[in-house]
């Protein structure tokens, strides 16, 4: 069965897509550690970061750079942190997350957004995408 990230990548469930190519979509986590907190994912379903062939792996690295940076630029923190987990979706994911403090890296704190403030997140950080 597709995972819910390939369901997010074909548009059957709606995401705040931040930015797309032909190998990578990134687009706002739906419960973020903070505000900008991104995903970055291959387009090909693969459930752990180092089963990816060593091409996707060094794509999806070089992508997520492109879109932490375009997230510090739009969002005032100390730095972009960039966190690989996936015990909960089978579908490599890079957490791209805008640090101030430690317990933003933690998963246990979360801030609660409107759709409103995801769509302006969203607008934010695709702007500053070079
Ligand atoms: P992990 O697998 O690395 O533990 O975490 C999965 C992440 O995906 C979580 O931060 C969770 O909030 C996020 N997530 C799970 N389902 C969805 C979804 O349907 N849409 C979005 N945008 N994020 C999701």
């Amino acid at each position: 069965m597709a995972s819910i990230f390939t369901k997010i990548i074909k548009g059957e469930i709606p995401s705040y897509k931040i930015a797309e190519d032909e190998n990578f979509y990134a687009f706002l986590d739906i419960n973020p550690n903070a505000a900008g907190h991104t995903l970055c994912i291959p387009k090909k379903e693969v459930d752990r970061l180092l089963d990816l062939d060593e091409e996707t792996y060094m794509g999806l690295m070089a992508f997520s750079r492109k879109i932490g940076l375009a997230i510090e630029a739009a969002i005032p923190c100390d730095r972009v942190g960039i966190t690989v987990i996936g015990l909960e979706v089978p579908h490599v994911h890079v957490h791209l997350i805008p640090l101030n403090e430690m317990r933003d890296a933690t998963f246990q704190h979360k801030v609660p957004h409107s759709k409103e403030d995801f769509m302006e997140i969203a607008e934010k950080i695709k702007e500053k995408i070079k």
